[in-house]
């Protein structure tokens, strides 16, 4: 090994070790042995990563894959209303790879429509998280609230999910979206934001923010690699993935103010062995707690599940509810025989929890997240195309081993522990 690269994976390894007060006794499991760095004069103490705990990536480590179809909607989500004989019904469908970020805003605008008669009861179609938020909002809005649904929401496709923010991932075809479709985005994207401000730092994290690094061996533009300047990088969400082949509708420009720009780590401060490396900071969802949570909030409110298989739109003429928001999600392809809608298969692999590990990152297409249930494991070879028209909800192992590999490979060049 060079002299160059002694250097720099001596001060990977330092970064890993942690430059804080408060590295004095290292957790459990982090790497943890070099002598402390200082920080080259000049770099800001603020912008130095802090510990950075390895994540134990090996393919028996996968204890769960989990296999999903986003409900994808080539013109955007149906939010229209519908009249069938006296019953007002509201759609609320069709939100592809965003569904856990739009679902504060869009279930917003559902529910305006559907209490614009002023009801006292509500029925909602479907126990995902938009069927859930529409129902919150409702009861929120001063009506009573029965939820419809086969499964409840933890055993809907939701909670297949991966659950970032990511409020423009799949969500439109750009050239068959209506033209006022990036303004009705941009108010779901906002009203959620400032909707997930108030589960942020509860018990449990249901709503949490941490770091995603993006890293590349090449400069942007070589090989789908990451952006060299600032003015280049993607916009703050961790779809920043190629793109290139893509003709989903981009809409992430108009909430640019919402979050942090990414950044660019320079080689001093860079704690990977890897030459390019960006840095956002992202929100995400931990799926256990909140979900609980947001069932636990609607029964406490007064709300009634009712588990019922709907074979026809015309049953929801037989609801007590005469208003009723309907959010089947990819089901509506057949229910309401909507062929607007195209599956996008999605597979995660989960590897066992490590609390201590508390960022993302992105390397070869490989994209990781850890929550409180585990590390998430995606491959996304194709960027946001992979899995388009593929309604295939049979796992693939194979496909999640060798995702873990690519993490395996990337940990193997640290340097290894002296003691
Ligand atoms: C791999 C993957 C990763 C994703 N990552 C993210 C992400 O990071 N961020 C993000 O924001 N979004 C993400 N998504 C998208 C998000 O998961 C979906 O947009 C969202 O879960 C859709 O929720 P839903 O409530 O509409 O549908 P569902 O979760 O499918 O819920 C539908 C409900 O309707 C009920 N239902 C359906 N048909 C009937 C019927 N005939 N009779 C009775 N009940 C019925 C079901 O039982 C269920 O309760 C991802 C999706 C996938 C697949």
């Amino acid at each position: 090994m060079d002299r160059r690269r002694l250097l720099k994976n001596s001060l990977a390894f330092s970064s890993l070790a942690g430059l804080g007060a408060c590295a004095a006794t290292p957790p459990p499991n982090v790497v943890a042995a070099a002598p402390v760095q200082k920080p080259e004069p000049g770099v800001p103490i603020e912008d130095i990563p802090p510990r950075l705990a390895p994540i134990r990536a090996h393919p028996d480590r996968l204890y769960d894959i989990t296999v999903c179809i986003r409900p994808f909607r080539r013109p955007g989500p149906r939010l229209d209303v519908e009249q069938m004989g006296d019953t007002m019904v509201v759609h609320n469908y069709g939100h592809g790879g965003s569904g856990w970020s739009l679902s504060w805003g869009s279930a917003n605008m559902a529910v305006q429509k559907a209490m614009s008669t002023s009801p006292k009861e509500i029925g909602v179609l479907g126990c995902g998280i938009i069927g859930l938020t529409s129902a919150i909002l409702a009861q929120k809005a001063g009506a009573k609230v029965t939820i419809y649904a086969r499964e409840m929401l933890p055993r809907t496709r939701s909670v297949r999910a991966n659950g970032s923010w990511t409020p423009d991932s799949r969500i439109s075809l750009g050239a068959v979206a209506p033209a006022n479709f990036g303004e009705t985005w941009e108010q779901m994207a906002r009203y959620s934001w400032k909707t997930y401000r108030s589960y942020i730092g509860l018990a449990g994290n249901p709503v949490a923010f941490c770091d995603h690094y993006g890293l590349s061996d090449t400069p942007r533009g070589q090989n789908g690699g990451q952006a060299q300047t600032t003015s280049t990088l993607p916009p703050p969400s961790w779809s920043g993935l190629p793109t290139q082949n893509s003709d989903f509708g981009r809409y992430n420009d108009r909430i640019r103010d919402l979050a942090a720009r990414p950044e660019i780590l320079t080689d001093a401060i860079n704690p990977f062995p890897v030459k390019y490396v960006t840095r956002s900071s992202g929100m995400f969802f931990n799926f256990n707690p909140y979900g609980q949570l947001l069932l636990s909030n609607f029964f406490q409110a007064g709300g009634t599940f009712v588990a019922r298989e709907f074979h026809e739109p015309a049953e929801l003429t037989q609801l007590k509810a005469k208003e009723v928001i309907n959010c089947p999600g990819y089901a509506a392809r057949d229910l309401w025989r909507d062929n607007e809608m195209i599956p996008v298969r999605g597979q995660t692999g989960w590897l066992i929890p490590q609390p201590e590990v508390n960022y993302g990152l992105t390397y070869r297409s490989v994209q990781t997240l850890s929550k409180t249930d585990g590390i998430m494991v995606i491959a996304l070879e194709n960027g946001d195309m992979k899995g388009y028209n593929d309604s295939s909800e049979v796992i693939n192992r194979n496909e999640s081993e060798q995702a873990v590999r690519v993490l395996e490979a990337l940990y193997a060049r640290f340097p290894t522990n002296p003691l």
